[in-house]
């Protein structure tokens, strides 16, 4: 099977189970884990930000960070596509009692005027406004990439309030090497950023939270009360932080890819892409094709492809470090075949 359904279903690699099986661990909720450790000031050197903290998933990351950010009552605002407000069951409403203000987008972006009318005022009627939500590369637009100079506009926004921003960069590094900015730039327009090792950067568990000091030891807290406090973890953070140091920069290939993925779906099939392809996603609308969402993916699977529906007649390929050229070839191929 050629596996397009996320670049989370990677498999850590023959190098990556051997850094597993020789890390030089520690109790990690004494501090103790020295590859936690290297792995968590590697992460913070590289983002520019003074600390940084394992998190058993980017949910729990960014769950973790709303939870230091606000209190219960208080208003996050957000685009109304973003993986938080659709995809995290929640659990920002449920356990931190935020209010999400969601807001409509293109591409990931708020409209600059959207988000400051947004902003509340002290009336007593109102919940104060505590964060600013982005996500970098925004998922449902297809992986499309924020600029640098639109997350600026917005970190100059948000401090003219003094509201801090957040931004959810799970596929942050697609953003970067796909725009040709380093995450530091993006980093430098966030209070804080949380980011995946488990999708492109192919290890197998863990996304990281970077802040600065006082920010990060609040966070550790709160992570404690959710059940990531984790011992020996060392053995998990030897793959991210192998990832982090070889992954980064192949992250084009996955790019190259899936503009590759792309072309051939419109040249030879009669759906359209639908959004430009920047990074590692393409979404493909099927209308065109008579057939849904369901039986694109039916067809795909016979052949041997896996795909995710994201609405009833759109889909969603990711390619990721599982994916070889060979593989998209094969694809491209069995579209060309494709009788539809
Ligand atoms: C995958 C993803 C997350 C959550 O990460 P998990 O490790 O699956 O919990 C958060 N935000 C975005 C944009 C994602 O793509």
């Amino acid at each position: 099977m050629i596996d397009l359904r996320s670049d989370t279903v990677t498999k850590p690699t023959a190098e990556m189970r051997q850094l597993m099986a020789e890390a030089i661990v520690g109790d990690d909720v004494y501090g103790e884990d020295p590859t936690i450790n290297e792995l968590e000031s590697y992460a913070a050197n590289l983002f520019g930000k003074e600390k940084a903290l394992f998190m058993t998933s980017g949910t729990q990351g960014n769950i973790a960070a709303i939870l230091t950010h606000t209190r219960p009552g208080q208003e996050v605002i957000m685009d109304d596509e973003s993986h938080v407000f659709l995809y995290e069951g929640a659990g920002a409403s449920a356990f931190g009692g935020i209010q999400p203000r969601a807001l409509r987008h293109n591409r990931g972006q708020i409209p600059i005027d959207d988000l400051e009318k947004a902003i509340r005022g002290k009336d007593i009627h109102f919940p104060e406004t505590a964060l600013i939500w982005l996500e970098n590369s925004h998922n449902r637009s297809g992986g499309s990439i924020l600029p640098l100079s639109y997350v600026r506009e917005v970190h100059e926004l948000a401090k003219a309030y003094n509201i801090p921003v957040h931004v959810d960069g799970a596929r942050i590094f697609n953003a970067a090497v796909g725009s040709n900015t380093s995450v530091k730039e993006y980093a430098q327009c966030a209070d804080t950023v949380q980011f995946c090792l488990s999708k492109g950067l192919g290890a197998p568990v863990g996304s990281i939270l970077v802040g600065n000091e006082t920010f990060i030891a609040h966070a550790r807290k709160k992570r404690k009360m959710l059940g990531g406090g984790l011992r020996q973890s060392g053995v998990i953070a030897a793959p991210g932080l192998h990832g982090l140091k070889t992954g980064i920069h192949r992250l084009a290939e996955d790019h190259e890819h899936a503009k590759m993925l792309a072309k051939a779906v419109e040249d030879f099939t009669p759906c359209e892409v639908i959004h430009p392809v920047e990074t590692n996603i393409v979404l493909i609308d099927t209308k065109e094709s008579g057939k849904s969402a369901s039986e694109w993916l039916a067809l795909l699977n016979e052949k041997g492809v896996l795909a995710v529906a994201f609405a009833p007649t759109i889909i969603r390929l990711t390619t990721h470090l599982d994916i070889s050229k060979d593989d998209i070839q094969s694809v491209i191929t069995i579209l060309k075949k494709l009788d539809v």
